[in-house]
């Protein structure tokens, strides 16, 4: 049986380790927070008292923390440390680019194998196991990495070697957070125009103004009944986590010296939208400031 230590069992480690633990494996799980360990033993997982603990006998090591520091942190002090070298460490966080190639580095200088493999799907994806994938590795690791993140997994892409994954997320989540604006800005208009939101919907939807932040996650409410924009924008993707990719993809561009004058705009859009009390709101909620709107409480 694989042996799994999962550390940080937050909001997607949770779901996360418990499709490890659903899908036969023993996991091993540590968090500093006792309430997501309590959570995580209820879902099938052990209790590690520490990393290290987690880490001792572990066939594989997955991490789920919130930003590059805590990252690097973590492996510098407690995995690289204590973990047996055939461990393969894969880092599913969504952190700078130079956070993952840093530790991909130092990882491989100790001997192991390293993979940074963040994710696309949220929440819900993470408790149902059907998140995207976006891994840099290795070549010569890939299946390996794919067979340990299997059950999480609706599809696993390689997106080249170390920190290409992180490249990928945060360029595609850049994307998104561009083209959310533009959807929203053309319900905006449309409205100022006397041009009815449904119509809008059916006729973009139909041309060349078509793409997945109208039809799949439409911030009109009303014409996808899935999106949050039927629900208030609670649950879905928070502007707050948007902000942090919009961040992280403008620390990038300046780094790399690469031109992103739009990716620019949407981080202040949205940095203004969270300022204004929206950053636990679906950052389709950005409709509503576009529109003039404040931000309804949750
Ligand atoms: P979260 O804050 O709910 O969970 C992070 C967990 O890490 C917390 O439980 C915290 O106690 C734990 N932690 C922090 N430092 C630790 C340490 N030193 N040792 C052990 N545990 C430690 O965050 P989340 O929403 O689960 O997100 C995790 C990562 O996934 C982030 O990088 C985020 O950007 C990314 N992500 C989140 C979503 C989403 O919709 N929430 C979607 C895609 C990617």
């Amino acid at each position: 049986m694989t042996r799994v230590a999962f550390i940080g069992l937050g909001n997607m480690g949770g779901g996360m380790a418990a499709n490890q633990a659903k899908a036969g494996r023993e996991v091993m799980a540590f968090d500093l927070s006792a309430a997501a360990l309590d959570k995580a033993t209820g879902a099938g997982c052990a209790q590690a008292v520490s990393v290290a603990e987690a880490v001792s006998n572990a066939d594989a090591i997955i991490t789920m923390l919130p930003a590059g520091p805590h990252v690097r942190q973590v492996y510098a002090e407690q995995i690289l440390p204590n973990a047996p070298k055939t461990a393969l460490l894969i880092d599913s966080s969504t952190i700078d680019v130079e956070s993952a190639r840093a530790v991909a580095t130092q990882a491989k200088a100790a001997g192991f194998r390293f993979a940074d493999a963040p994710v696309s799907g949220g929440t819900a994806a993470a408790d149902a196991g059907t998140l995207a994938f976006m891994v840099g590795c290795d070549e010569a690791d890939f299946a390996a990495v794919e067979d340990v993140i299997a059950p999480m997994s609706r599809v696993t892409m390689r997106a080249g070697d170390h920190g290409a994954g992180q490249a990928a997320k945060i360029c595609n989540n850049m994307v998104l957070g561009i083209s959310m604006i533009g959807v929203c800005e053309a319900f905006a208009l449309a409205e100022k125009l006397g041009l009815e939101g449904e119509r809008f919907f059916e006729i973009a939807s139909k041309s060349s103004g078509q793409c997945w932040s109208l039809t799949s996650y439409c911030p009109f409410p009303g014409p996808v009944p899935t999106a949050p924009s039927n629900r208030n924008y609670e649950g879905g993707f928070a502007t707050a986590m948007m902000l942090k990719d919009l961040k992280l993809a403008q620390e990038a561009a300046a780094k790399a010296g690469a031109a992103t004058p739009l990716g620019s705009t949407a981080e202040g859009l949205y940095a203004l939208f969270d300022r204004l009390g929206g950053g636990s709101k679906d950052f389709s909620a950005i409709l509503e400031m576009l529109r003039g709107n404040a931000p309804q409480p949750n």
